[in-house]
């Protein structure tokens, strides 16, 4: 491509960009093409005005786990778009048809756009997810308590289903999205939130076939993961010291 091109490109990205009202000073803007052939232009400003959310003096914690997107000390589940799985058949066809088209072909180049624009699609349909989900959980509470994910050695350690759902991407959203709305979010260290009861505070084993959390000590009888998002909750409370050991409902 040309330089030429490139910059008539580039003001075309620009025009348009101006047309979506811009809050802040921009500080820098960095223009991406993606593999698929689409321009992006990338505004990073300093100064933006924050967005308040109505108080509600609610607080929250939340389990994130497999069989749901997450699940809350409320008991709500938000179940698991799995976008990538839905997508997995269509997105394995275009890769097959792609690695039979011969090297260098203009047919190759055409599956391998098809290919990468798969992939794009299921990246916004899973971003779009997370904003939605971050606004339900900062309309609903002043301060939302999450395990901290850092005891993940690494991305490749989670399961396909937990990389799938992009916990780090939507606890990114959640985190910028709280700033804006004048909310907390408070990161929780992983302490035996899935075996402690979150009535008496006693360990309760079970492996991860154990969908009930059924303490023998205290009697409380609750699904494994409003039981873990329960513990979130009071861990996170008691860390910052209020309601410190009392249970950790809402
Ligand atoms: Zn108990």
């Amino acid at each position: 491509m040309s330089i030429k091109s490139l910059k008539s490109r580039k003001l075309v990205i620009l025009k348009y960009s101006f047309l979506v009202r811009l809050k802040g000073e921009i500080k820098t803007v960095t223009i991406r093409k993606t593999l698929s052939n689409r321009w992006y232009a990338t505004f990073s400003c300093d100064k933006v005005a924050s967005k308040p959310l109505p108080k509600t003096g609610k607080s929250i914690g939340i389990d994130v786990g497999c069989l749901s997107f997450l699940t809350t000390s409320n008991g709500e589940k938000i179940s698991n778009p799995r976008f990538f799985q839905r997508a997995q058949k269509s997105l394995t066809q275009k890769q097959r048809s792609f690695s039979h088209r011969k090297k260098g072909s203009s047919r190759r180049n055409k599956m391998r756009i098809m290919v990468v624009k798969a992939h794009e699609k299921i990246f916004n349909q899973r971003r779009d997810f997370h904003f939605k989900i971050a606004r339900k959980l900062l309309q609903a509470n002043d301060t939302i308590y999450i395990e901290n994910m850092n005891h993940f050695k690494s991305f490749r350690a989670l399961n396909r289903s937990m990389r799938d759902v992009a916990w780090f991407n939507f606890f990114n959203i959640l985190l910028f999205k709280a700033e804006e709305a004048e909310k907390e979010v408070v990161k929780v260290p992983a302490r035996n939130t899935s075996q402690m009861c979150s009535s008496c505070g006693r360990t309760v084993q079970k492996d991860l076939s154990c969908r009930v959390h059924s303490c023998p000590f205290c009697g409380l009888i609750i699904d494994r993961d409003t039981n873990a998002a329960r513990n979130v909750l009071r861990l996170g409370q008691s860390l910052q010291g209020a309601g410190a050991l009392a249970p950790a409902m809402n």
